[in-house]
């Protein structure tokens, strides 16, 4: 009885986790009713919650300060737990990475600009990098770059 019981809440609270998180979309051409948290839109915004300036990908919401509050609640879920992608963990920390001539250099961290991580053509998640003047971008295996970091 208590198994099932605990069954439920985990299905509930796991539920409950995608409504207030839908996925982020790309937010171009964004009509002034639309919004990411209502069906029916009662105060016209729109209001960005952009992860990233540079791929426009994020939530839009309307005037209600409920929807505002779930964008930026999905803006922030975001950042603390997918931006990134697995080398989430080094966000906000200097990072080391190896260069192409195999030198590795300090100083390093991950780029502002972009956010999401991405998977190349041999299907290898990278991550954007710079360096610390922010001269410098690469996009770096992620694996090699957590390894590096240990
Ligand atoms: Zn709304």
């Amino acid at each position: 009885m208590y198994h099932r019981i605990k069954i439920k809440l985990i299905w509930f609270f796991t539920m409950q986790e995608q409504d207030e998180h839908p996925s982020y979309r790309r937010l171009t051409l964004i009509s002034m009713d639309a919004c990411d948290f209502c069906d029916k839109v009662e105060k016209p915004g729109p209001y960005m919650y952009y992860i990233s300036i540079e791929t426009k990908n994020g939530w839009v919401t309307c005037a209600n300060e409920t929807c505002k509050k779930k964008g930026q609640a999905a803006l922030d879920h975001y950042m603390q737990t997918k931006a990134y992608g697995k080398a989430n963990g080094l966000k906000g920390k200097c990072i080391k990475i190896q260069r192409s001539s195999g030198k590795v250099e300090e100083n390093w961290k991950l780029s502002q600009d972009f956010i999401e991580p991405l998977v190349d053509e041999n299907g290898i998640e990278r991550v954007c990098v710079v360096n610390e003047s922010n001269e410098i971008e690469k996009w770096v295996n992620t694996h090699k770059l957590i390894e590096l970091n240990k």
